[in-house]
């Protein structure tokens, strides 16, 4: 049988609800070099069959809590040192001001973003969090979640890797949580490459922190780095790792594909940005690999072409804030919600605004926080228009 009467087949199998191998993803990719057409056609098949013509985003603040962190990977421009003028060590009022806020632009996801573990590497860090009456990161994490559920936001922490104790204590105020897989493979963590000065980031530790949530049932949200020097086998590798941790435990809410773009204080400052071909039929292979999974991308990575990616599988657009920047991807401001709302349109797909956990995960979630939802939740499982508009 010849490779494109195979790809046909792998294809239609996908659409009649059989899964994917591993090898006919490879197979896939590889046709997908010269034409990739069939493989989009197939994605955007698949996103109508389960997701229809709806688009969704999370409408958030972003809190930048504490970026001091004891990893250094070569790409990372969040990061930053004591005596940066980039330093945030956001205090108790800071944090009560800007949810303050946040509730007056009707944002529903308060975002708690920190460097992993600071105070293992960083006095400073100590210091400042025992000046506050806390004993690490994770406790203030707990504290401020409880800070934004009292305002009425809903939490949704991306803080490295956690210990089990700290995420079953911030699963009683945190819908979801976010922590990238970035890729699978050991390789990227050798020397010269982009997380060999990070340990949190080895493969085995994130499968374990993304097992641990799938035990605890948090939401969680994951993802993979696309263009930081990987093969096409790596990333189809990491799609699969994916997979394989929410069909044992079903806790993966959404994959979001991050197109790398290099920062220019960075290690990386001279690499290529992703190719955009490649970032697609990345994105189109998750879809088939996936097929009722909730893919994002992130629209200011792509400011361009963002909507054409409507295309080739995804449906959602993640957290996009009215009010605070993308601490990891400064240079990148976010879309006008009213732009991507008509440029979703004019695509043919309708944007509405989700909570940070979707609706199929809302049975991990405990009542007194659905409750809380309930006020300003709509039939769908989705947040009222009248709300967030
Ligand atoms: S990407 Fe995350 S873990 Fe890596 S250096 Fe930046 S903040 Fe630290």
């Amino acid at each position: 049988m010849n490779e494109l009467v195979l790809n046909s087949e792998s294809l239609n199998n996908v659409l009649d609800d059989k899964e994917i191998l591993l090898d006919d993803a490879m197979q896939i990719y590889q046709n997908a070099l010269n034409d990739p057409n069939e493989l989009f056609l197939a994605a955007q098949k698949l996103r109508t069959k389960f997701k229809k013509n709806t688009v969704t985003f999370s409408k958030k603040v972003f809190l930048n809590l504490v970026n001091l962190c004891r990893d250094s990977c070569s790409y990372c421009t969040y990061k930053s040192e004591p005596d940066d003028s980039k330093l945030s060590l956001m205090s108790k009022s800071q944090v009560k001001s800007l949810l303050e806020l946040a509730k007056k632009y009707r944002c529903v996801e308060a975002l708690f973003v920190t460097g992993e573990a600071p105070e293992q590497k960083y006095k400073e860090a100590r210091n400042w969090l025992k000046e506050n009456g806390f004993g690490s990161t994770a406790e203030y994490l707990i504290h401020v979640s409880e800070m934004a559920i009292e305002k009425g936001l809903f939490p949704h922490t991306n803080a490295g890797n956690l210990e089990v104790s700290d995420m079953r204590e911030l699963k009683k105020t945190n819908v979801s949580m976010g922590l990238m897989l970035e890729n699978i493979s050991e390789r990227l963590t050798e020397k010269g490459m982009p997380h060999h000065l990070a340990s949190s980031k080895r493969p085995k530790t994130r499968i374990e922190i993304l097992e641990n949530s799938g035990r605890l049932k948090i939401p969680m949200t994951t993802g993979i780095l696309v263009g930081i020097g990987e093969t096409p086998e790596e990333i189809i590798h990491s799609i699969f790792a994916i997979k394989n941790i929410h069909k044992k435990y079903g806790n993966i809410q959404e994959v979001i594909l991050q197109n790398f773009q290099p920062k220019p204080d960075t290690r990386m400052s001279n690499f290529p940005s992703a190719n955009e071909e490649y970032f697609k039929v990345i994105v189109a292979l998750s879809r088939i690999i996936m097929p009722e999974m909730n893919i994002q991308i992130p629209p200011n990575l792509s400011p361009k072409s963002y909507h054409s990616f409507l295309t080739v599988g995804i449906n959602d657009w993640g957290g996009i804030s009215p009010l605070t920047p993308d601490y990891v991807n400064p240079e990148f401001t976010w879309p006008e919600i009213n732009k991507i709302k008509e440029n979703s349109k004019k695509a043919g797909f309708n944007l509405k605004c989700r909570f940070p956990a979707y609706p199929e995960f809302f049975s991990f979630i405990t009542k007194e926080l659905r409750d809380k939802m309930a006020v300003i939740e709509n039939e769908e499982g989705l947040v009222k228009e009248g709300y967030w508009r």
